[in-house]
């Protein structure tokens, strides 16, 4: 029997989706997930709803996904979009480093442009000297408009403020980037949309023209049209189309794994070996059920 690849997404807005979507991810294959913090849709007016959401992503849901048997980290960061209230952005980068410290923030992001406007140049850069103070890697996001010059000036800041490229995940990247942020040392990621933008067709034939080296892929499934399970699905894409399996386990789950373990925080022992889904666990008095019979893996030995 063909034994079941394991997964990592290291992109996926798990805030914003259902406790199916856990499901799902689990069933498919997906062990382990980093959640950058990113923008909500409303914009937030008070930095007390910044540090809630960064809280959360260190507490509630890591506490949720365990209950699906899915490791959840996060990147802490300012994103882009919100850099733009400056007064705002000022208090939010004072809360950065209370969090960066916590024991499954991975790296700092999602950070970088959006608009490419001066605000969001000044807190990009002032984030990036934050993660050489930690000792920390970055997840940039880069533009989706003037997406090529966008992750070319991402990349050219990183270096001007003395990042190791091997330390920066550029992501969204397409066929018009990567070779550049390959060619320049960094990790180079790639969302996959559905139908539109990076589709998983698209993603195979990446893989087939640049290799796995480097090479990243994932959701970025957050509260707009998205797929949690477009990591599994590609994959499965990959392997249809001839695409070695080893470079589907690079892209898909170990080069992941090697990138972002390097914070000390992220190991495949997390994982492997883990007790496994006991859902009568609470968090603050809080559980996930609702009147079900709670799930329980103790009898599992490895
Ligand atoms: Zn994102």
């Amino acid at each position: 029997m063909e034994e079941k690849l394991q997964f990592i997404d290291p992109h996926v807005h798990m805030s914003s989706r259902t406790t199916d979507d856990y499901e799902a991810m689990a069933q498919a294959g997906v062990v382990a997930v980093i959640e950058p913090s990113f923008w909500m849709g409303q914009p937030r007016t008070q930095v007390g709803s910044f540090q809630d959401y960064f809280s959360s992503l260190v507490g509630w849901e890591p506490f949720r996904a365990s209950q699906f048997g899915i490791k959840h980290y996060c990147t802490i960061g300012l994103n882009s979009k919100e850099a733009n209230n400056e007064a705002l952005a000022e208090q939010v980068m004072d809360l950065l480093p209370l969090y960066l410290h916590k024991e499954n923030v991975v790296a700092v992001g999602e950070i970088g442009y959006d608009d490419q406007t001066p605000a969001e140049d000044k807190y990009f850069r002032q984030q990036l000297e934050l993660a050489k103070e930690f000792e920390m890697l970055v997840q940039v996001h880069t533009p989706h408009r003037d997406k090529k010059a966008g992750t070319i000036k991402s990349m050219e800041v990183c270096l001007e403020h003395g990042l190791d490229p091997s330390m920066v995940v550029i992501d969204h990247n397409n066929e018009e980037t990567v070779q550049e942020v390959l060619d320049r040392g960094f990790i180079a990621a790639f969302t996959i949309y559905p139908k539109t933008k990076m589709g998983n067709e698209r993603m195979v034939e990446v893989v087939k023209r640049f290799g796995s080296t480097n090479i990243i892929v994932d959701s970025s499934a957050d509260w707009g049209v998205s797929d949690p399970l477009a990591v599994p699905k590609t994959a499965s894409l990959m392997i249809r189309s001839g695409v070695a399996k080893e470079d589907v386990v690079k892209t898909c789950y170990q080069n992941a794994l090697d990138v972002f373990g390097k914070s000390g925080k992220m190991k495949a022992e997390h994982w492997n070996g883990s007790k496994g889904v006991d859902q009568r666990q609470l968090f603050n008095d809080n559980s996930v059920l609702r009147g079900q019979e709670p799930k329980v893996d103790n009898d599992k030995i490895v």
